[in-house]
């Protein structure tokens, strides 16, 4: 680990603490997979100016960091907050609602690390076959921060899309090492040039107008069942800010009521007041009934279902389909997870086109236990 400190520029002090509070931990298998890799570690939390996700890698190239991708604050209500935070032009792209993947290249391969900075052995098979890798080679210190997105996602799998399988859609390039964000402009020019998917661009705008515009965009976006938008100054020097959809809220809710003794409460209370100040801002006596529905079916409609299920005998899951095209990958995924703490069971691969379909159960115990003590006849507390 010492080779950690030294790439951080620790003083010995600091090298000290970091490993007393525990926040570096393991980022990798060692696998040919990742032969590019020596070791791996990653930043639990935040540590001075490194945040949470950091990856610190010995790898055949040397030392690399990999920087994790920052947090992004949300709006609550259009007007002010934009006018407040941005000066002249902004852009609005879509927010996808995926999982977070920063794609580099280590050696001669690419690797991609999820948000908590785990070098994730499936979504590395999708990137080597999916990302053109003549990007890293002319550009060796950036780092592609996308979105994996599609039906086959073993963390946030959404149909919205129309991806059957698994794809990457960027959204930042950003230098690795010191997470400095490249303009938009120039970020459509490498998209352009190495033919990546990028999120949409779907507005650019000036600040004085940009809340009225946001709100045609929100609705729209929200009928199609996407997440939201995310508001970015072009030249990426200000923070952006992140802005979601009725529907993306009230499909968070399902989830979390559907699998309520896994979920904090926090996770819930928070949608709902986003729930409030859209309703506040956006609604007219129409849409205000028919945001009220949503919500109440969104907390509802999954609970219900939750509880059939418990009554039924069955065992509340949440099931994804996966596809590998390699097993080596499958099993080196199946240790990925039982790493990550992840109750996870899994079907046996069937092959399909030369690749194997899995399917990734995650069994909610705690809303199973909870519910069927419930129905037991037994008292909430
Ligand atoms: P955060 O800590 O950034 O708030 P979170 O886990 O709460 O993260 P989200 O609410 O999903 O995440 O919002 C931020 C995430 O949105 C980013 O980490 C990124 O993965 C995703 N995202 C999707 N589309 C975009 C986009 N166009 N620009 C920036 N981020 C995007
Ligand atoms: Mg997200």
């Amino acid at each position: 680990m010492k080779f950690v400190a030294e790439a951080l520029g620790l003083s010995p002090v600091a090298a000290r603490r970091l490993e007393e509070k525990n926040i570096l931990k393991q980022a990798f298998i060692r696998h040919p997979f990742f032969s590019d890799v020596i070791d791996a570690f990653k930043l639990d939390r935040k540590f001075g100016e490194y945040e949470e996700g950091t990856l610190i890698a010995k790898t055949v190239d040397g030392v690399q960091i990999v920087r994790g991708y920052p947090k992004i604050r949300r709006a609550l209500t259009l007007y002010p907050t934009i006018k407040k935070h941005f000066r002249g032009e902004v852009v609005f792209e879509e927010k996808m609602n995926g999982y977070n993947v920063r794609i580099v290249m280590f050696g001669e391969n690419l690797y991609a690390i999820t948000r908590g900075g785990y070098i994730c052995p499936y979504t590395t098979e999708k990137a080597r076959m999916l990302i053109n890798p003549d990007f890293f080679k002319d550009h060796p210190n950036l780092m592609l921060c996308c979105e994996a997105v599609g039906e086959e996602s073993p963390f946030v799998p959404k149909d919205v899309y129309g991806i059957k399988e698994i794809d990457f859609y960027v959204f930042d390039v950003r230098d690795r090492r010191t997470n400095e964000a490249l303009p938009i402009r120039e970020k459509e020019k490498l998209a352009d040039e190495y033919g990546f998917k990028l999120a949409p661009i779907l507005a650019e705008v000036h600040v004085s107008e940009a809340h009225e515009v946001a709100k045609d965009v929100i609705r729209e976006l929200g009928r199609k069942g996407r997440e939201g938008i995310v508001i970015k100054d072009p030249n990426m020097k200000r923070q952006p800010i992140k802005y979601t959809t009725s529907e993306s809220n009230c499909s968070d809710l399902s989830f979390a009521f559907r699998f309520f003794g896994e979920y904090g409460k926090d996770f819930m209370f928070s949608r709902i007041i986003r729930e409030g100040f859209q309703a506040f801002e956006l609604d007219d006596e129409e849409e205000f009934k028919r945001r009220c529905t949503r919500l109440g079916e969104a907390i509802l409609k999954a609970m219900v279902e939750s509880i059939r299920e418990v009554r039924e005998g069955k065992k509340v899951c949440d099931r994804m389909r996966l596809r590998f095209y390699d097993l080596e990958v499958f099993e080196l995924f199946k240790e990925h997870v039982r790493r990550m703490g992840v109750n996870a069971e899994f079907s046996e691969p069937i092959e399909e086109n030369r690749s194997y379909v899995v399917w990734f159960y995650r069994h909610m115990k705690s809303t199973t236990d909870r519910i069927r003590h419930i129905l037991e006849g037994n008292l909430w507390q």
